[in-house]
């Protein structure tokens, strides 16, 4: 049987949106809730996807179906297209899946022709009416269909307020109208070279055309990308009979919703426009009224729309957004949706929902986006502010949040202005680890290289501060403290505002607003807990992360990366004199200095964790990132180790790697400097023994974790050195202290070998990091270079490095649990990539069985909440 490419709206319900479309699929449901509808049909997303397969053409079978229909359209309504008796006239809406607001095309009043004109307005005795909506359908068409640009119409429409001495649109009368459709229709002759076309049939078939084009315009594309929306999915068309609100002061359209969408407050609110066309509302050309106000002038439609927010909302059980008409003070319904809200919104919409006894507390936890919950957690743009403000350029949003200050390009500027009471944002080609307390001192940081996973991320994402990175459009000059962006030069001092959440930057001053946690957040969250299966950890390298992390749910420490513990001035020193030592025994001097810290950064985190399981990974550093670069830092570290500063500069030459992140790191550092990985021994083992005999009640367990393995003989040989050293510490305290040791699995040859691994290993915790960056065999650093030329090239619709690749990296996860678990039954298993945090990955961990998942502190409520929304 032939594919079903069309289906009228008495055909479909709301089951059916992964064909129809939310709009189709919401059309269809209203028409069977008998609800004012005006009728019509939907041609499916699949017929997009086959216009697109098929070369961006509409194929006959396709064209055949919706003739056919057109057919029923016209039987149902009594209309005919192009008829001179009683003509048909449609709207031509996109509609995807997931609603996408205003991404994609719409054309109105589709049908007319001078003809059509003629009778319309003979037929309404109102011909200003008829000829406006024919010159609103001719610059419509001309824009949408044929991309003629709206602005010469713009200027023509000008031109006759001009020469008729009026400054509104509504003041031109019917033949002024007349006048300009014909003026628009020469325009649109002298732009493509044919005739505008007068045949509905014809105008239909450009229309849905076009709106199957529109799905894939820049703005949907940016919009898709941003929003997880899959490009195969492709939109519907809705063709449906047209309801005029333009016809006269009895008509109007508005939009509305049943619940406010900022707060989520119980009332309706929404916007209406007498004697206008839905497109009126939206381009604000003139100012609505308030729609309590429809009240007196439509009292009867107000009310019977009022029943319509009710039976719409019963039936959905969800705040609904409309969209409807008024003509002849008739009210028809062209739409409803599941209302875009806040995040504040919906939290408050979905605990009121459960007590109106019209949702479960299950179904509550699945209403809400996880994604939204990071806007409850950081400080925001003022939202009016922001609406009026125009980006002057992007980067990544690499972690969330809003920040405004004096542009700084130090990171002892950024301290030194701090103490000053100035609010920075520090902007730098890229940070480094010396760049840590500037950062914490800032309130945002702009970069211009670096990715998702670069190092001003994950660090800005620990610390929660906002981060924009990747801006690779900035054109730095550190050296002379400047740089230009969209053609403006910005010096240190001048304001600039970035927003870590889209990755936009703007010039100037944009006040923001301290978040609040509504209190409705605690109670979906507890809802979120009882049905969850993951458990979630965090990443916290210090205890004041560590802390916040706890606060807001994390039930233990997944990761905790030891090299960021040395960001701090002194302790990198100690860092330095131990990588650039020569000598075994000069090495052993330097560790002697950083036991110490680590064994008090050690005990800070149990004491945070109260008795909550705490991973603590070996050394890791590229070195790239710790050597000194700046002249006097060399001449420190020289004094400190006795050597001449050639001395230390051959030496930091000979550390020198053309791919650090391929080079010594990880447990490579252990197998070549046993003593660093004893040293770090000892400092968890000391540590765990302090802290298990002030809280004798505690667990204290700590969970050595050694990175970055890919054979087994590897972890092997450093675990022995780790066992053998906190063997003897226990011995020697002489207490009873359980430890484990584990291994990150991030090296794809890990995941090949698990089964060998896991006879060695207590636990795996996936790097998607580094598993992600070998993997793909991009590096997690330069990656953010080309990756906008694939998702151009719809080659990748999403970064690899922010959302599991569940298809490749996802792969090697599940080999990795189904070769180690039977040989180890004990293993437990979890996630401290970036993409633990990520609810679409969380979602997978779910699925492929792990046992937690371990995000940066501000995202640990997105990850319970997605891990919920996975076991629901
Ligand atoms: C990883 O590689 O995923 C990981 C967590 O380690 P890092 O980011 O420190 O390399
Ligand atoms: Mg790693």
């Amino acid at each position: 049987m032939a594919n079903k490419w069309v289906y009228l709206f008495s055909e479909g319900n709301a089951n059916m949106r992964e064909l129809l479309g939310g709009k189709g699929a919401n059309l269809a449901e209203m028409t069977s809730l008998g609800l004012p509808v005006p009728q019509g049909f939907t041609i499916t997303t699949e017929a997009c996807t086959q216009y697109y397969e098929d070369g961006r053409e509409i194929n006959e079978e396709i064209q055949g179906q919706i003739n056919e229909y057109i057919g029923k359209m016209e039987e149902i309504t009594g209309k005919k297209f192009g008829d001179l008796e009683n003509p048909l006239l449609v709207s031509v809406r996109s509609g995807a899946r997931a609603s996408m607001p205003g991404m994609m095309d719409t054309i109105l009043n589709l049908g007319l022709n001078e003809e059509v004109v003629e009778v319309i307005a003979k037929k309404s005795n109102n011909p200003r009416w008829a000829w406006d909506c024919y010159r609103r359908f001719i610059q419509m068409y001309s824009d949408v269909v044929m991309e003629v640009g709206k602005k010469y119409f713009e200027e023509l429409i000008d031109e006759m307020k001009t020469k008729k001495g009026v400054t509104q649109d509504v003041e031109l009368d019917a033949d002024d109208l007349k006048e300009l459709a014909s003026q628009f229709k020469a325009e649109y002759k002298a732009k493509i070279g044919v005739d505008f076309p007068d045949d509905p049939k014809e105008q239909l078939m450009g229309a849905i055309k076009a709106v199957f084009r529109s799905w894939d315009n820049p703005r949907a594309n940016v919009y898709r990308r941003d929003n997880d929306i899959p490009y195969s999915w492709g939109t519907a068309v809705n063709v449906q009979s047209m309801a005029f609100g333009n016809m006269g002061d009895d008509c109007g359209t508005g939009v509305a919703f049943t619940r406010d969408p900022a707060t989520g407050e119980k009332k309706l609110m929404g916007e209406f426009l007498t004697n206008a066309q839905g497109e009126d509302v939206v381009a604000g050309v003139r100012t609505p009224m308030p729609i309590a106000q429809m009240a007196e002038t439509f009292p009867e439609a107000f009310a019977q729309f009022q029943t319509v927010c009710k039976t719409l909302e019963d039936h959905y059980r969800d705040m609904q957004d409309m969209e409807f008409t008024v003509e002849n003070k008739k009210l028809y319904m062209l739409q409803t949706r599941n209302g875009k809200r806040t995040a504040q919104a919906a939290l408050k919409i979905a605990c009121d929902l459960v007590d109106e006894g019209m949702r479960t507390e299950a179904e509550a936890v699945a209403m809400i986006d996880p994604r939204n919950l990071d806007t409850l957690l950081h400080p925001q743009f003022d939202a009016a502010a922001l609406k009026a403000a125009t980006p002057i350029g992007k980067g990544l949003g690499a972690s969330p949040g809003a920040a405004c200050g004096k542009v700084v390009f130090t990171a002892e500027d950024a301290e030194a202005w701090n103490a000053k009471g100035e609010k920075v944002v520090l902007v730098r080609l890229e940070t480094s680890p010396e760049d840590i307390t500037g950062m914490k001192a800032s309130q945002g940081i702009l970069t211009v290289r670096g990715g998702m996973t670069s190092h001003a991320a994950v660090v800005a994402r620990g610390m929660g501060t906002c981060c924009v990175s990747g801006c690779g459009d900035i054109n730095m000059d550190e050296a002379n403290k400047k740089f230009t962006l969209a053609g403006k030069e910005f010096h240190e001092g001048d304001y600039i505002s970035i927003d870590g959440s889209t990755g936009n930057i703007y010039d100037g001053v944009i006040p923001t607003v301290d978040a609040t946690i509504a209190g409705e957040f605690g109670r979906i969250m507890s809802w979120a807990d009882k049905y969850r299966k993951l458990k979630v950890r965090t990443n916290a390298d210090t205890p004041a992360d560590a802390k916040k992390a706890r606060e807001l749910g994390a039930e233990g420490i997944g990761l905790c990366r030891t090299e960021h513990m040395f960001f701090e001035e002194d302790r990198i020193a100690a860092f330095r004199e131990m990588i650039c030592s020569d000598t075994v025994e000069e090495r052993e001097a330097a560790l002697e200095k950083i036991l110490p810290y680590q064994q008090g950064d050690f005990e800070a985190l149990y004491e945070a964790l109260e008795g909550n399981p705490v991973t603590i990974r070996f050394l890791d550093p590229p070195l790239h990132e710790f050597v000194p670069t700046e002249e006097a830092d060399i001449e420190k570290l020289a004094a400190a180790q006795g050597k001449s500063v050639d001395t230390i500069k051959a030496i930091i030459a000979s550390l020198h790697e053309f791919n650090p992140m391929m080079g010594h790191r990880g447990c490579r550092l252990a197998v070549t400097y046993p003593e660093i990985a004893k040293m770090q021994t000892k400092a968890v083992i000391r540590a765990a023994i302090n802290v298990k005999k002030a809280h004798p009640d505690w667990t204290v367990k700590p969970e050595i974790m050694i990175p970055l393995v890919c054979e087994v003989k590897e972890l092997k040989y450093v675990k022995k050195m780790v066992v053998e050293t906190a063997d003897a510490e226990i011995a020697a305290a002489g207490i009873e202290l359980e430890y484990e040791v584990g291994t990150m699995i991030e090296i794809p040859r890990a995941a090949l070998t698990a089964d060998e691994i896991a006879t060695e290993a207590d636990f795996f915790c996936f790097g998607t990091n580094d598993l992600t960056q070998m993997t793909f065999g991009f590096s997690r650093d330069d990656a953010g270079k080309f990756l906008n030329a694939y998702y151009d090239a719809k080659i990748f619709e999403n970064d690899p490095f922010a959302k599991l690749d569940q298809t490749g990296v996802g792969k090697l996860m599940e080999t990795a649990i189904k070769l180690g678990k039977p040989v180890n039954n004990k293993l437990h298993v979890g996630i401290c990539g970036e993409h633990g945090g990520d609810p679409s990955s969380v979602e997978f961990c779910h699925k492929i069985g792990l046992d937690y998942v371990s995000c940066s502190p501000f995202r640990v409520p997105i990850a319970r909440l997605a891990a919920a929304q996975a076991a629901i």
